[in-house]
């Protein structure tokens, strides 16, 4: 049976073009003088790639265009223009795009996602980075097609947040994620109002980060969850009573050790205000919670917020030091709902390298050790576990579920699916060109929040596609069956192709 708690769901894709006038694609097409005009490129090409022009074509969208494996099919212009005027090349900007965790392939893709709501048609590789290690090295393998007969629209993707019986409520969200805390100050208020109100489409929450909730979202408090960091930002009991979830931040995957901190430049008059801190100043929280030194300390922060909200749940964000499995039984002993697990490859440009790279376990090795010591403590079916920290595709959110996730917390697709170029530049300066991770108020109307709105719903509509396609080759039909579910990966490193009974996803 169809799960019915996804009946009100219908984020509508619609097409949300690119805002910047050549938006970068893996090739660049020319069209030579011996072009006659003929329109036969304009007409053929499906991806409108041309438009037409007094003397000739204009090449309008050459982001769209499927590149050399076109050459396959009937509408090929390259083969089919009369004059044979039309020259296709890779384009040489495109490979300095990103690093090797977000790929020029990954970053097109996401793009590719968001503009169009679908999984892209083109040679971009939209699974895996190259990173060499981690999720780029885990692939599933698909049963046998012979003996699946699962209808992708019986699929469930709901995934519940609270799983006690405490007499909270049980919120049941339509789909595996929620988009993670990013703060007023680190981004922009229209990044964070296309993130909000795409959570709402959706059905989901997204975190305001440790920068105070500001009153443009008061209209979306159903789908906000507030976050208390270790700075108290913004802190209030009028903003804990507001939502029906609220987020403790520990620590930070990217940065554990360190806590926030926003440079004074982008310490604006209005960030300023709702951090009740002086513009102009750099502002660093501190590490912990200087009132939390044990599990009794937290315990009495998570009967704080409850005794302040008596309907909210409380999700407890902590980074993954190697004794995370016994910070997330704490956390479930001290009343948690939801324990979000923030791996090492998260986080803005704003992080430290330094921090980034050395210091936090890796996801992929954090999550099954606390769901595997959960489970031996009997306590795993109570208890909510999100991933974060560079969730990249919806094929990291399946493997991340596969290895003992119920659903994932998203941050940096979110930002890239606005047209973040993954610059690293996020905390210089006025901060983001791009409108993105800025507070300069020229800056900020770079991105209207329609737009960004519907980009970022048509990003999780092709990544719900995939998930559901994903689940379906496994022969599953929800994504709870998922959690947990190893044996449906391998390590390319320790491949056995002959023990394989299936289809190795490629
Ligand atoms: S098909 Fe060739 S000749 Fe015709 S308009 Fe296109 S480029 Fe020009
Ligand atoms: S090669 Fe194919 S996809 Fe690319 S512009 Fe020509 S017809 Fe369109
Ligand atoms: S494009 Fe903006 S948000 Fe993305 S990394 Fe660069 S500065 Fe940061």
């Amino acid at each position: 049976m169809p799960d019915r708690s996804e009946d009100f769901l219908f984020p509508q894709v619609r097409r949300a073009p690119s805002r910047f006038p050549n938006p970068l694609g893996k090739y660049t097409l020319a069209i030579g003088r011996e072009c006659e005009n003929c329109g036969i490129c304009v007409e053929l090409c499906p991806h409108k790639v041309f438009q037409r022009g007094a003397r000739r074509p204009t090449v309008k969208d050459p982001h769209m265009c499927q590149g050399p494996e076109c050459g396959f099919h009937d509408h090929c212009c390259i083969t089919r223009c009369p004059k044979r005027a039309i020259t296709m090349r890779p384009n040489p900007s495109f490979e300095l795009l990103g690093d090797k965790r977000w790929t020029p392939d990954l970053l097109a893709s996401t793009w590719h996602m968001a503009e169009t709501g679908e999984v892209p048609h083109q040679d971009l590789n939209y699974k895996t980075g190259a990173s060499g290690g981690g999720f780029d090295r885990l692939r599933f393998v698909f049963p046998p097609r012979k003996g699946l007969f699962v209808d992708e629209g019986d699929i469930s993707l709901s995934i519940d947040l609270n799983r006690r019986d405490d007499g909270r409520p049980k919120i049941r969200i339509p789909v595996p994620f929620y988009l993670a805390g990013m703060s007023y100050g680190s981004i922009s208020i229209n990044a964070m109002l296309s993130r909000v109100r795409a959570a709402k489409a959706w059905g989901t929450f997204c975190s305001t980060g440790e920068g105070g909730y500001p009153e443009e979202l008061y209209p979306y408090d159903d789908h906000v969850i507030t976050q208390v960091a270790t700075g108290l930002f913004g802190v209030r009991e009028e903003t804990i009573k507001r939502v029906r979830i609220v987020e403790f931040k520990y620590a930070q995957g990217a940065k554990p050790g360190l806590g926030g901190h926003l440079l004074g430049d982008k310490v604006t008059p209005q960030v300023a205000r709702m951090r009740e801190a002086v513009a102009g100043s750099a502002l660093f929280s501190p590490f912990p919670f200087h009132s939390v030194y044990s599990v009794e300390d937290h315990k009495k922060h998570v009967d704080w917020i409850k005794h302040l909200n008596p309907r909210a749940l409380v999700a407890v964000k902590v980074s993954t030091p190697t004794d995370v499995d016994m910070v997330a039984v704490g956390s479930y002993f001290a009343g948690a709902h939801i324990i979000q697990l923030d791996g090492s490859y998260g986080g803005t440009g704003a992080a430290p390298d330094i921090a980034k790279k050395n210091i936090a376990m890796p996801i992929e090795y954090a999550v099954p050790k606390v769901h595997r010591f959960l489970t031996s403590e009997g306590i795993r079916d109570q208890i909510t576990i999100i991933a974060s920290g560079g969730i990249r595709s919806p094929h990291d959110v399946a493997k991340i579920i596969a290895l003992g996730a119920d659903g994932v917390s998203i941050g940096t697709a979110d930002l890239v699916a606005l047209e973040c170029v993954r610059c690293h530049n996020c905390e210089s300066g006025r901060g983001c060109a791009r409108g993105i991770a800025t507070t300069d108020p020229e800056l900020t109307p770079l991105i209207d929040p329609d737009w960004g709105t519907q980009r970022i719903v048509n990003m999780y509509a092709a990544w719900m596609k995939v998930l559901r396609f994903i689940l379906k080759r496994l022969g599953m039909r929800s994504v709870r069956e998922l959690v947990g579910r190893w044996d449906t990966l391998v390590h390319l490193d320790y491949l056995q192709p002959e023990a394989i009974q299936g289809e190795l996803e490629n």
